[in-house]
């Protein structure tokens, strides 16, 4: 299970997941989220004039990228879009609940599908609207990265083949239910994860991947007199073309996945530009960070265990590269279970996506680096 969810990357977790798609017995469509299952993104204020649009459940196998909302004093300027036209169409009308004005630039954080497959909905509702990305993501988005997803209008051969996809992972997760050594956490987990995958379909419909009207390198300013974002590529770090947003009057940070809570996600990562990077963003002070995924923190007490993560992880995996120690060989030397205790505790469930998201996928990020071979991004 470990190679394909490296190699695939993080647009689609749930694809990712996909084995080998098996006859598609009795679909689960009919089941919906709970309330408990914290799926549904609720949005709340962070500052005056910004708001958060996240899902109270932090943690999702198949999350939905947060979403920022700033009011500036001709309209709305968004951060990412949410990760379905579903998705999407609730986003629309979680910022409507906020303000009249209209949504003017999205700004797209990194080409990972939880983040930007949600933009049709937005354009629907404000056709005028703005879609920025780093110069970096626009490519992946236009290449090979998302050639998956249709362009322009919806593609019936590419939406069978993404359908056929969440077979697999539907497919996946009843095989797992039906082992008899799962813990109660964790049962709980995959039954949630059918119920959030069932939904999951009905929000993948008619999928369209919206691409940039503008793009820039290193920074763009989009300028206001109460809420200036200043829209920065602080280095590589989750991805090569990451983005984050800065607005300096608030000290407000939005990190995309550069940052995500309570599991970071590892998947062809940059390791030490993204420490480099992380440190930076400390070095900026800011008075609340917004993660890609997660809660709001008003200090960085976590992004500092996150910097410390990848250090002692790129320190322990340095070595056993340089011995030619073998990389399955490596990720069983290696230990991390003490760091991973301080971001899940012995939560049994998120202990096990803590290794598939995080640990392993990092792991083959920090060999590749230490053998000096490139890391590429995934597919969608
Ligand atoms: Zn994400």
């Amino acid at each position: 299970m470990n190679r394909p969810i490296a190699r695939f990357g993080a647009a689609v977790l749930f694809a990712a997941l996909a084995l080998p798609a098996l006859a598609h017995e009795a679909s689960a469509a009919s089941s919906t989220p709970t309330p408990q299952d914290g799926y549904f993104q609720t949005i709340t204020p962070v500052a005056e004039g910004v708001w958060l649009i996240a899902q109270p459940q932090p943690f999702h196998i198949q999350p939905i990228g947060n979403v920022v909302v700033i009011e500036q004093s001709d309209g709305l300027v968004l951060i990412d879009a949410g990760g379905s036209p579903g998705a999407g169409r609730r986003i629309v009308e979680l910022v409507r609940s906020v303000s009249a004005k209209p949504v003017k630039a999205v700004a797209i954080t990194h080409w990972h599908g939880d983040h930007v497959l949600g933009a049709t909905s937005i354009v629907q509702a404000w056709p005028t609207a703005e879609i920025i990305a780093t110069d970096v993501t626009d490519a992946h988005l236009r290449g090979r990265s998302m050639k998956a997803y249709a362009k322009g209008s919806p593609d019936a051969a590419l939406q069978a083949q993404f359908d056929k996809r969440l077979d697999g992972a539907e497919t996946f997760l009843r095989d797992t239910l039906a082992k008899p050594d799962l813990s109660t956490r964790e049962r709980d987990g995959f039954e949630a994860s059918q119920r959030l995958l069932a939904q999951y379909r009905r929000d993948t419909r008619d999928l369209v991947l919206v691409l940039p009207t503008r793009t820039f390198v290193d920074s763009l300013k989009l300028d206001d007199a109460r809420r200036p974002v200043e829209l920065r590529h602080p280095g590589r770090g989750n991805t090569d073309g990451d983005l984050i947003a800065w607005l300096p009057r608030q000290r407000v940070m939005a990190t995309g996945d550069l940052v995500v809570a309570p599991i970071p996600f590892g998947f062809n990562a940059y390791p030490a530009d993204w420490e480099r990077t992380l440190r930076a963003m400390q070095a900026q002070h800011p008075a609340v960070w917004i993660p890609g995924h997660g809660a709001a923190m008003r200090d960085d007490a976590y992004v500092g265990r996150v910097v410390d993560l990848i250090g002692r992880t790129r320190d322990a995996i340095a070595p056993l590269a340089a011995q030619g120690v073998t990389i399955d060989e490596a990720k069983k030397r290696v230990n991390l279970s003490g760091d991973r205790a301080h971001f899940v505790g012995d939560d049994a469930w998120l202990t096990r996506w803590f290794d598939r998201y995080w640990t392993q996928p990092f792991i083959d990020a920090a060999w590749r680096e230490a053998k000096g071979e490139p890391i590429e991004q995934g597919e969608g």
